[in-house]
């Protein structure tokens, strides 16, 4: 992707991953959906994911393959949560780095650009999925956290993202840790 803007999202979602419409995937001929957790499944400070999003992922994954790749070190928080929803996951992903989602291309058995990743921030989410070749989709917060948290940080990342389209194909932000 020689010129690509490696910090912008191919789709904003104006909302939580439960307003992301399965019509634009569908036309991209995606096939696969990598959830991000922390402020895409899962609102700040709550321990279970929301009825819409719960039923947004019943709709999903009659459409998808779905997997949960999360920066969250914490195991225990996640499996009960990943369980709820019947996905697979992996935490302590450390995106920006691409190696936990070349892992779950290589199990979804999908090329990069059939694949989806969705996340709520721009330089781990939306930077690893650019990185790899993915599709990237930024989404807001559900619930009550969109307020409470990340406002100014999504911000500051968004007029970055806004900055930054000058940089070079393989420019990456000081200090990501890539691997
Ligand atoms: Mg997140």
């Amino acid at each position: 992707m020689p010129g690509k803007n490696l910090l912008k999202p191919d789709l904003i979602v104006a909302g939580p991953v439960s307003d992301l419409s399965f019509a634009w995937l569908k036309q991209r001929d995606i096939a696969g959906l990598i959830l991000d957790l922390d402020d895409t499944l899962l609102a700040l400070g709550e321990q279970m994911v929301n009825t819409r999003v719960v039923e947004w992922v019943a709709r999903a994954r009659l459409e998808f393959r779905l997997y949960i790749v999360s920066n969250n070190p914490n195991r225990n928080f996640i499996e009960p949560i990943a369980l709820s929803l019947s996905l697979p996951f992996i935490n302590r992903a450390a995106k920006p780095s691409r190696r936990a989602l070349r892992r779950v291309l290589q199990e979804m058995q999908l090329p990069p650009e059939r694949v989806a990743i969705v996340g709520d921030r721009l330089l781990t989410d939306v930077l690893a999925g650019n990185r790899l070749g993915l599709v990237t989709v930024l989404v807001e917060p559900p619930g009550p956290s969109r307020a409470l948290r990340g406002s100014w940080l999504r911000a500051v990342e968004r007029s970055f993202s806004s900055r930054m389209w000058w940089w070079p194909a393989r420019g990456i932000p000081p200090g990501a840790d890539l691997k």
